[in-house]
Order: C-alpha cells, then sequence, then structure tokens
C-alpha cells in the first residue's frame, strides 16, 4: 500500500509467565519513573504490559492515572458461564486493560487455538471495547516452503471476514514469526518490512483508509541492540516484546528507537 501510516507507535511487553508481586512492582515503579521524570516519551508512543492474569489487579493500581497501558494476554470468546479457567473481556476492562493479545503463537501451538477461535476472541474483545492485539506469524517450515504469505492470509481471514470494514481500526496486529520468537534468531528489518507490507495491504484491501491506521507491531527476539532496524521500517508501527520487556533498560532503549 502506498501512502503515508498514521498508526500510533505501540511497544508491548508480553511478560508471559513471568513475575511476582514484589517483581512487578520494582518493574512498574521503574517504567513510571523513566515515563516521568527521566526520559518522557512523546505522545505518539504509547507502552503497553501484558502481566499474567493474577497480576492484572496488582498492575492496574500501580499504573493508575498514568500513560501506560494494560493488556490481558489471553481473553475467552465467551461472555460467562461454565468456562472453567477463562477471562471474559468485561473482566479485563474492570481492570482497567485497554488491550489483550490473542492468537499468541504459544497459544496456537501449546493449547491448539485454531484460527476460527481466535477470530471469534478478537471479535468479542472488540465488542467489549478492548483492542484486541492479533498476533500472526509462520513457522521455519512455512518459510522455507514458501508458504508465508499464505500462512498469513489464512490466520487474518477468518477475522476480517466477521468484521465490518470500518471496525478495521479498532484492531492492532503482530507480525511474530515463530522461528523468532524466544530464540535470539530475530527477522531482519526487511523481512518484517516485507510481511508487514503484505499484512498492510491485505487490510487494505477491506478498507483503504482504515488500513493506515492500524498499528502493525514487529515481534521475535526483539531488544535493544536490534530495535532500531525495525523503526526504520515503514509498516512497522511498533513492538512486541517478551524476554526484553522483563529488563527495565532493555525495554526502555527499545521504545527510545520508536521516539523519532
Ligand atoms: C513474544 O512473547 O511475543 C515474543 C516476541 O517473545 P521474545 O521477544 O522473547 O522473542
Amino acid at each position: 500500500m502506498k501512502g503515508i501510516v498514521l498508526a500510533r507507535k505501540l511497544i508491548v511487553g508480553n511478560w508471559k509467565l513471568n513475575g511476582s508481586l514484589p517483581e512487578n512492582q520494582s518493574l512498574l515503579k521503574a517504567m513510571l519513573s523513566e515515563t516521568s521524570i527521566q526520559a518522557p516519551k512523546p505522545s505518539h508512543v504509547e507502552w503497553v504490559v501484558c502481566p499474567p492474569a493474577v497480576y492484572i489487579s496488582q498492575a492496574s493500581d500501580l499504573l493508575s492515572g498514568s500513560s501506560i497501558a494494560l493488556a490481558g494476554q489471553d481473553v475467552s470468546d465467551q461472555e460467562k458461564g461454565a468456562f472453567t479457567g477463562e477471562i471474559s473481556a468485561s473482566m479485563l476492562l474492570e481492570f482497567k486493560c485497554r488491550y489483550v493479545l490473542v492468537g499468541h503463537s504459544e497459544r496456537r501451538q501449546r493449547f491448539a487455538e485454531s484460527n476460527d477461535l481466535i477470530a471469534a476472541k478478537a471479535l468479542a474483545a472488540m465488542k467489549a471495547g478492548l483492542i484486541p492485539i492479533v498476533c500472526v506469524g509462520e513457522s521455519l517450515a512455512d518459510r522455507e516452503s514458501g508458504s508465508t504469505f499464505t500462512v498469513l492470509s489464512s490466520q487474518l481471514d477468518p477475522l476480517l471476514s466477521l468484521l465490518n470494514p470500518r471496525a478495521l481500526k479498532g484492531l492492532v496486529i503482530a507480525y511474530e514469526p515463530v522461528w523468532a520468537i524466544g530464540t535470539g534468531r530475530n527477522a531482519d528489518g526487511s523481512t518484517a518490512q516485507e510481511a508487514h507490507a503484505f499484512l498492510r495491504n491485505k487490510l487494505a484491501q477491506v478498507d483503504l483508509a482504515c488500513a493506515a491506521e492500524v498499528s502493525i507491531l514487529y515481534g521475535g527476539s526483539v531488544k535493544a541492540a536490534n530495535a532500531s532496524e525495525y523503526a526504520a521500517q515503514s509498516d512497522v508501527d511498533g513492538v512486541l516484546v517478551g524476554g526484553a520487556s522483563l529488563i527495565i533498560s532493555e525495554f526502555l532503549s527499545i521504545s527510545q528507537a520508536f521516539h523519532a
């Protein structure tokens, strides 16, 4: 898609299955002090943290009144009822979550979540007023067999077919090649840009104007040392960071790469 991308920049920290009450407190306090006194970030860059579900209440209290947004790591496609272990979108909203991760590759692989279920989760989140960060990405085998774009399409199409075109604006996409997540083997900037441009073109086929406003994040072994590679790409609107988001100096440097 040619033209100016208007999407806001998001720096999202996915804590995964990490943290404890004291660890979370010190990380969030460090983030809060970085956002205010030491290194105010520009308003077009938003920080988002995704703690494990049991710590959302703690994070919500600590982040209250700050510019740091809160996200769930997953959400049910159901509103309420006999779904033991699940958390609904309205519950996340009660604790002031603004975003929720949906379809992370660890959920797809380890919990056998299908593209249809992920579409239903994203839709449930949007209907309730959350912004889903929908994760897509190919495996190494997909990439090596040349089916990256086919896989990305099959992951996104079920959701796009459910959405009113104007609702695209309420969506964030994260391109996370599975072979790059937690492996230390990140996609280089041009590989990420190629996938992001493909995804934005797909969105543009649904609604050209909205596609320019959808933030498309890169995720997969992002750290301070490689963040500027992604910030330099025209269709990369931020990053979804796992391991490095637990280290305040790393998270801050990653963010700074997107401040320009
Ligand atoms: C992730 O959890 O989405 C992720 C990209 O992890 P990491 O940065 O550790 O590769």
